[in-house]
Parts: structure tokens; sequence; C-alpha cells
């Protein structure tokens, strides 16, 4: 060995001594280890959504029997993953979920508000279907290529019009053809719509085919009156309702247009509560189209301020509404919405997008610049570091909407929703349905479960629900009155919820 060989080993020596030495010094001794891990996953436990919140005796014992559901129905999926009920696609799982355990409980769950959903879509496939379709006056033109709808004293002659109930009594395939051209549902809806473009090209034509026949006034009014009791009968108890307020017509060619439009809603709404005084109340979000010419946005910004005048406790504020991808970004119209009154707030869908860099993309960070109260969808949320500083700072809560957003093309196993990580790190999120007649869903449950099954952890549990429900309450545009009046009657369901729960584990277990 000469002098250089023997140097040269000399410094592999020493640096192997040098590793070993920084390994024992940074290892944790192995009693350690174990300590290391339970303290580091009850740290990330506690720092997740509802991990802050402590549950009391009496909601442990419930927790015990959601908890024994929801991880059956997990530990069935990781044995085999196909079968997960949040990674298919909703129109095949849906039959499934109205089966599950864990949806069951959570349809009893008294859900809080309903802070995102869009006026024409809130109501059930059943009952469009089958009771509004089925009243006098109601005609149709040119079913077997592109169906139209529309009620009519005397119909007009921009189309061949027939009485729907004539048509019914020649044909048998009239509630199929109708059925297709209000829903998203398809055979095959991977074929159907292989990217999100097709997705919204299908959505927005049920948006053009259901609007004339459902903007007759009374039907107008009987089809919100029944969103209402179906969120009520789905254990909700407020409504933030995005309104476009399209023009509305009576037989004899009275039209009704915006404030007239939301004062109707106002009308509605008055009449639930007096029929249902335990519901909370209904405000608006006017939310007209974003894909609109200047002259068009200046006027959307004159009738917001004037909705507010009006009905200042009854409009909550103003948002743009559309395919974001396809319409204008917000910094298009930021100038105009820079100016528009303190009054009104600003609720904005941004960021309900794949793209990541793009005008659309950057809606996360004009809306949080524009001051925007909530942000809808907020799908490319994490790709802006700094607007979510932001959404902390300012307690901007994200309007989450799982199954919208499949859907939609943004994502097909829910497990991959970014919402989790929002979850994970306890950000100011709240769950909503967005258009739930658009997939044949109801209420709010649905997507209740998406996100409690499919987005969150295995481990949330009730307190994660019971933080969905008050976030919904706390990131409203209630006025302190009502939030009040919202937490009693919350607080009493929630108490009659949890003590049916509890119930349910002392009679298995006398079984
Ligand atoms: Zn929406």
């Amino acid at each position: 060995m000469n002098y250089k060989t023997s140097c040269s080993l000399l410094v592999v020596l020493l640096a192997i001594v040098a590793v070993l030495g920084y390994v024992v010094v940074n290892q944790p001794v192995v009693e350690d280890y174990w300590k290391l891990r339970n303290d580091f996953l009850k740290h990330e436990q506690h720092r997740t959504f509802g991990g802050d919140f402590e549950l009391e005796d009496w909601e442990q014992a419930a927790n015990q029997v959601l908890m024994k559901a929801k991880r059956a129905e997990i530990d069935d999926g990781c044995k085999k993953p196909s079968k997960f009920l949040p990674s298919q696609n909703f129109f095949v799982a849906a039959e499934k979920i109205r089966r599950s355990a864990v949806f069951k409980i959570i349809q009893k769950m008294p859900k809080g508000s309903i802070l995102h959903a869009h006026d024409t879509a809130i109501v059930s496939m059943y009952y469009v279907l089958n009771n509004i379709t089925y009243r006098p006056d109601l005609y149709v033109c040119d079913i077997d290529r592109d169906p139209k709808l529309q009620f009519f004293d005397k119909p007009d002659h921009t189309c061949n019009w027939t009485l729907l109930g004539d048509l019914r009594e020649k044909r048998n395939d009239v509630d199929r053809k109708i059925r297709q051209k209000m829903t998203m549902n398809s055979e095959n809806s991977e074929l159907a719509y292989p990217d999100s473009d097709a997705a919204w090209e299908k959505f927005m034509s049920i948006f053009i085919f259901i609007t004339p026949f459902l903007t007759y006034r009374p039907i107008y009014e009987d089809h919100f009156y029944q969103g209402l009791l179906e969120f009520y009968n789905d254990n909700v108890l407020y409504l933030e309702l995005r309104t476009t307020l399209p023009t509305l017509y009576d037989l004899n060619g009275t039209k009704y247009e915006n404030v007239e439009v939301a004062k109707i809603y106002k009308k509605v709404t008055d009449r639930f509560l007096k029929d249902y005084p335990d519901f909370v109340g209904v405000k608006l979000i006017y939310a007209p189209l974003r894909n609109c010419k200047k002259i068009e946005f200046n006027e959307y910004l004159k009738i917001a301020e004037e909705l507010k005048r009006q009905l200042p406790d009854f409009i909550a504020g103003f948002d743009l509404v559309g395919q974001e991808d396809k319409g204008k970004p917000l910094v298009e119209f930021a100038e105009g919405l820079r100016s528009i009154g303190n009054d009104v707030q600003l609720f904005f869908h941004s960021g309900e997008t794949n793209w990541y860099g793009t005008s659309v993309d950057e809606n996360l960070v004009d809306a949080v610049l524009l001051n925007t109260k909530r942000i809808g969808h907020g799908f490319a949320l994490l790709k802006h570091p700094k607007v979510m500083e932001m959404v902390r700072d300012k307690s901007i809560a994200i309007e989450v909407s799982p199954i919208s957003n499949q859907v939609l093309g943004l994502v097909k196993d829910l497990r991959n929703h970014p919402a989790a990580a929002l979850f994970a790190n306890n950000y100011p999120v709240v769950v909503s349905n967005d258009d739930p007649r658009m997939w044949e869903a109801k209420g709010l449950s649905y997507d209740f479960y998406e996100a409690f099954v499919g987005i969150m952890s295995r481990s949330a549990d009730l307190r994660a629900l019971k933080k969905l429900a008050l976030n919904s309450i706390e990131y409203s545009s209630m006025n302190v009155v009502q939030k009040k009046k919202a937490k009693e009657i919350w607080n009493r369901r929630w108490e009659k919820f949890v003590v049916d729960l509890k119930n349910l584990r002392d009679n298995t277990e006398k079984i």
C-alpha cells in the first residue's frame, strides 16, 4: 500500500465515521421514534378540518356509530378501489350512494346553509319532469330534433307548437326525450363528454332548454318554493341563491324584470317562512353571465346597486356566472367592479379550471384583490400560495362543490380533489351543491357525502361534519340576529341528530 492509497483509505474511513455520527446524533432513539410519530399524527389531526373542535361525551358515542360506517366503506374501497363510490362517476355511483350507511346518516344531519346554488337548477328532476311538464298550457315543438317547451295562452308562430298533453297521448317516448334534454346523465358520460368543454356545452344547452318554460311566472314561483322545500327536507335551514334574474312572463303578455323578479323571490320566501318558521331564510346573489359586452356589464352593476337599494336585506351581492374558461376573466371587469357601491358584496366564481397560469386561473388573484367575500369553487387555489394566505387572513370561505367539479370534467376520482389539501389545513371551506338537478341529485347530502367520504381523511369524523355546518352559517351573509337564530335552530337539531345517532348504537348493542 503506497502513501497515496493509505491517504485515500483514511479519507473514506473518516467520511463513514462522519456519516454514522450524523445519523446517530440526528436519529431519535428507538423509543422516541414512536412517541415522535404519535405526536406528529396528533399534530396533523389537530390542524385538520374540525380538529380544533372537542366532542362532548354524548357526541363521542354518536361519533363511534358514524365512524364505524365510514371506516367500513373506506376499508372496503381500499380492498377494491374501483368499488369506492367517490372514485366513481356520480351517475354510476348515485344509486349506490343512496344505500350507503354514511349517506343515510348525513341525510339526517342538520347541514346549515347552502351558499352556492343556481336558480333554475336547484329542483329535483322528478318534480320538474313529473309535475311542471304536466301543467296545462304547456306546448312542445320539434320533439325529435331539437325539442322546445313553452307556456302559451295561444301559441305563437315561431314553431309548430302542439299541446304537450296531446302529444303524450299519441306517443310514449315524450318524457324520455324531455328528460334527456334536462340532464347531464348519459349512458356513458366519459364518451359523451371527452373534455370539460364538451360537458359545459351540454350544461349550457340545458339552461337554454329549460328557461322558456321555467320562466312562466307561476311556474317559476312554484319551482323556487319546491327548491326551498327539498332543501328544507334535506335539513338545510338557509340559502344564498345565485340568480341571473331572468325575465319572467305571464300568459297575458306581462313581463317581469330584475328588481320585480327579485321581489317575486322575496314574496315566495316570505310564504315559505310562514309555512316553515324554523327555516331561517334566503338571500340572493345577482349573478348574470360573464360572457357579456362592456355596456351590458355596466348595466348589470347598476342593477346590482338598485337591487341593494330596494331590497337591502334580501340581496347579498354580485357575481358573474358561466364557463370561466370561455367567458371573460375578472380582470376585464376590474375597473367597473372597483367602482361598485361598498354595500354590494362580491362572491366570485373563480379558479373553476384545470389550467395554470392562464387569465382564467388568475381570476383567483383578481377575486381576492377585489375583496370577494367568498370564492366559488376555487379549484385552482393550491397553485396560488399568496391567494391562499389572503384566504386565510381575510376569512374568505371557499365554496367547494365536489359533484359539479366531477361532472364538469375537472376531476374524475374525487380522492384527487384539491379540497383535500384545504381540509388538511383547516381552510375556511363550505360544501355546496351548485346545480343538483343537472346530475339528478337532490338537496345537499350527496355533496356532503362525497366530501366527507371521498375528499377528507379517513379519520375526519363528526367534528368535520359539525364544522361544515357551522362554517356554512358563519360565512353566510346573514346579519348578527339571523346568525343567532340560525345557530339556535341548528343547535337544537344537532342535539336531536346526535342523540338519535347515539341511540342507534345503543339499540344495535341491545340486539
Ligand atoms: Zn356555480
